[in-house]
C-alpha cells in the first residue's frame, strides 16, 4: 500500500476526476468507434508525459528500449488498446508475417489460458530478440511499470523499486481512461496481451461487436 500525504491524494484523485471527464466528453463528441480506439495514442502519450516529467526532476529510471526483465510477466491491456495495437500490427505486417504471428499467438496462448498474475512467467508473445517488437505502441502497462533499479529487475521474483509518483499518477489516469469508456457503454477491463490479440486478428466480427457494448475477449481469472 503507498502512503500519501492529504495533498498527494487529492492531487492523485484531481488527475483521475480531470481524465475521466476529459475521455468522456471526448467519446460523447465523437462516436465513431475508429477515433475511441484511436484515442489510445493520446493515453499513451500522457502516460509517457509523467515519466518523462518524473525524469526532469532528476529520478533515474533503470528501463530502457532493449530491456526485457520485466517481459514474461502476464501483460493486461485495455480492449481499445487491444484493437489499437492490432491496427498497428495489420499495417505493419506481410499476410505472410501475419500468418506466422497468429500461430505463434496460438502457442502462447494455449500456455497462458487461465493463469493468475503470479503463475504468468512466460516471455512475452511481443517479443523478438530479446526486445520488445511493439516499443512505441506497446501497451499502458508497460509504459507504466518502472523501476529504479534495472539489477533488481534479474529476479522475476524480487520485488522491484518503483518510483510512486508514476505509479499513483498513471494509476489514476488509467483508471479515468477507462471509466470513461464503460460510461460510454465500451467495454474497458484489463485482459491478458496474447489472448486477446489473438481474438481480435482471427475474429473480423470482434471490434464491431466491441462498439456495440459487447465484452469480446476473455476475462483474465482473477476478474470472474
Ligand atoms: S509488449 Fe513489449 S514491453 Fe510489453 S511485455 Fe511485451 S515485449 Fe515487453
Amino acid at each position: 500500500m503507498l502512503n500519501l500525504n492529504e495533498r498527494e491524494r487529492l492531487e492523485v484523485q484531481s488527475i483521475f476526476v480531470a481524465t475521466e471527464k476529459e475521455y468522456r466528453k471526448r467519446l460523447r463528441a465523437n462516436k465513431n468507434s475508429v477515433y475511441a480506439i484511436n484515442l489510445v495514442g493520446d493515453l499513451h502519450n500522457k502516460i509517457d508525459s509523467v515519466i518523462s516529467s518524473v525524469k526532469k526532476k532528476g529520478i533515474k529510471f533503470g528501463c530502457r528500449k532493449g530491456c526485457s526483465y520485466c517481459c514474461d510477466l502476464r501483460v493486461e491491456v485495455l480492449a481499445p488498446e487491444v484493437f489499437y495495437i492490432t491496427k498497428k500490427l495489420k499495417g505493419s505486417m506481410s499476410k505472410s508475417e501475419m500468418q506466422a504471428f497468429i500461430e505463434k499467438l496460438m502457442t502462447y496462448a494455449d500456455k497462458a489460458t487461465g493463469l493468475r498474475f503470479d503463475e504468468h512467467i512466460i516471455p512475452c508473445v511481443m517479443l523478438e530478440n530479446g526486445a520488445c517488437s511493439i516499443y512505441e505502441y506497446r501497451p499502458m502497462m508497460c509504459r507504466k511499470y518502472n523501476s529504479l533499479d534495472a539489477q533488481v529487475c534479474e529476479d522475476p521474483h524480487a520485488q522491484v523499486p518503483e518510483n510512486t509518483e508514476v505509479v499513483v499518477k498513471t494509476g489514476a489516469i488509467g483508471k479515468g481512461f477507462s471509466d470513461s469508456y464503460e460510461s460510454r457503454g465500451l467495454s474497458a477491463i484489463p485482459h491478458e496481451l496474447g489472448q486477446a490479440l489473438l481474438v481480435a486478428l482471427t475474429d473480423p466480427k470482434s471490434e464491431q461487436k466491441w462498439a456495440k457494448g459487447n465484452e469480446v475477449f476473455t476475462r483474465i481469472p482473477e476478474m470472474n
